[in-house]
């Protein structure tokens, strides 16, 4: 039997973070592992999809070339050239973490483990007591009932990042984060795009102005999409899928991209055994990622935080120095920075407005248009920057949607997480012409001095 100080159960964002802050700690750690060190965001989301993105940006540009004065032709999509340049940038990022994990003297273990006690993973028969456990084991794309998910008509995004040719039509169901990326992407590479979505927006999770901002950019692309109508039923044939909606219309393409939210990787691997409390599969923890029983600590999208890889990483490293003995301040999850990276992107931190004012705050709102930002000009972006501010307090949202607006995030979440007010933000000097500038831009008209702002 091997002892360790942290033995953690699965290497994606959320454990090998965990892992690689225990051993800079000096904690003796074991880092168990099914698959490819990574998990899901290098190897299956995050990455590849964003390598995707970046292939459509490109095409989108060649065809719109001339709008700058540049003459090109768009001619097609080579997807075994698009998934070589994928694979590339994700088999870099993989050696190199291999690497870093390696150099830090974390003992990386192959294989499936489960707990089978209250300090031990099992793996290939092998016991591996920690003086703590960290379960990271992530999740997985979920389906509806009585659709079934084939691999090849209807598939979840684990098929779609590996598709070897361009789907003539798909059928993306789900308008969350996911599906509004592959609807992107496919649209970029020239496919006829439809979006299902039962809430009545995209993106329903950002502020509803945002939502309202993408829709009319996917509109103005032809992406059509159907909100607020729930999926009923879906067929297969020769000649491709037939999806009924719960209005009676009946939609039909090539593929049907099933985006409808991911859930806990929890089951048959000792977690209820051990007593651990759970609901609906996610395991229940305490703000510093503890669960239940003492010593078993829980991170990433195994627990019901956001799913995203840096809300993994802040946890897993939470968790490292709350067991060093740090006692590190528990994660705001209201500051954690969110990207939509379609284009245009949507990005925001904080609250909406919606959010703010049911947790009782006298809300004030700014609208700065990026029509008067001379870089989104430039770039041929349309888009803005929304502010949700408390009347003569913080600033409690920032809300963008435009191309590259996810770059704006770093300074977005410092001016939230630092409850900065409009003057405070207003007296900090951007660069022109940058996009930047429109955050700045937003919290000068909000301290009442606006610049380059009408009305
Ligand atoms: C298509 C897509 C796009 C995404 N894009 C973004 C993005 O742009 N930005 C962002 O922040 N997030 C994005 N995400 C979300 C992000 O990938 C996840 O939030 C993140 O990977 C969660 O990390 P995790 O460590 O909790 O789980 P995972 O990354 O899923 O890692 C869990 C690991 O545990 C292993 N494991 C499971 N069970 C066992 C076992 N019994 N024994 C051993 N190992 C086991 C698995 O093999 C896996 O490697 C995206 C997700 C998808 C699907």
């Amino acid at each position: 039997m091997s002892q360790f100080d942290v033995v953690i159960l699965g290497g994606g964002s959320g454990g090998y973070a965990c892992a690689l802050r225990s051993a800079q700690l000096g904690l003796s750690v074991a880092l168990i592992e099914v698959d490819k060190l990574g998990g899901t965001c290098l190897h299956r989301g995050c990455i590849p999809t964003k390598a995707l993105l970046h292939a459509g940006e490109v095409a989108d540009n060649t065809r719109h070339a001339s709008d700058f004065g540049v003459n090109a032709e768009f001619i097609s999509i080579d997807m075994l050239a698009v998934n070589a340049y994928k694979d590339g940038v994700v088999s870099k990022l993989h050696k190199g973490l291999q690497g870093l994990v390696k150099s830090r003297n974390v003992t990386y273990i192959e294989g499936h483990g489960k707990l089978v006690g209250k300090n031990i993973v099992e793996v290939n028969g092998v016991q591996y007591t920690g003086k703590n456990v960290v379960l990271a084991t992530g999740s997985y794309p979920k389906t509806l009932p009585g659709l079934t998910i084939d691999g090849k008509q209807i598939i979840t995004s684990e098929q779609a990042i590996k598709m070897e040719h361009v789907p003539a039509s798909v059928i993306v169901l789900g308008g969350g984060v996911i599906g509004c990326e592959f609807a992107s992407v496919w649209k970029s590479f020239g496919s006829e795009v439809t979006i299902i979505e039962g809430l009545p927006h995209l993106v329903a999770l950002e502020d509803e102005s945002s939502s309202k901002q993408l829709e009319r950019a996917y509109r103005k692309r032809g992406i059509n999409f159907e909100l607020g109508v729930r999926f009923a039923s879906a067929t297969t044939s020769q000649n491709g899928v037939n999806v009924t909606l719960e209005d009676g219309k009946v939609f039909t393409a090539e593929v049907l991209l099933v985006a409808v939210g991911r859930g806990p990787v929890s089951a048959n691997l000792g977690y209820e055994e051990q007593g651990l409390t759970m609901d609906r599969g996610y395991l229940i923890v305490d703000n510093k990622c503890r669960t239940n029983v003492p010593g078993i600590w829980a991170v990433g999208d195994l627990i019901p935080t956001l799913q995203l890889a840096h809300v993994g990483f802040a946890e897993g490293i939470l968790v490292a120095e709350e067991i060093a003995g740090l006692n590190p301040r528990a994660i705001n999850y209201d500051g954690v920075p969110r990207v939509t990276y379609s284009e245009p992107e949507v990005a925001s931190v904080g609250l909406t407005t919606a959010q703010a004012k049911e947790r009782g705050h006298d809300v004030v709102e700014l609208n700065y248009d990026l029509a008067g930002n001379g870089k989104a000009q430039i770039l041929k972006t349309a888009g803005s920057v929304k502010l949700v501010a408390a009347k003569n307090g913080p600033v409690l949202g920032i809300h963008m949607v435009g191309a590259r607006v996810g770059e704006l995030l770093a300074e977005a979440q410092l001016i939230f997480n630092w409850e900065a007010e409009a003057s405070d933000v207003a007296a900090l000097i951007h660069a022109h012409p940058t996009l930047s500038e429109a955050v700045g831009e937003a919290h000068l008209a909000l301290a009442g001095k606006p610049l380059h702002a009408h009305g």
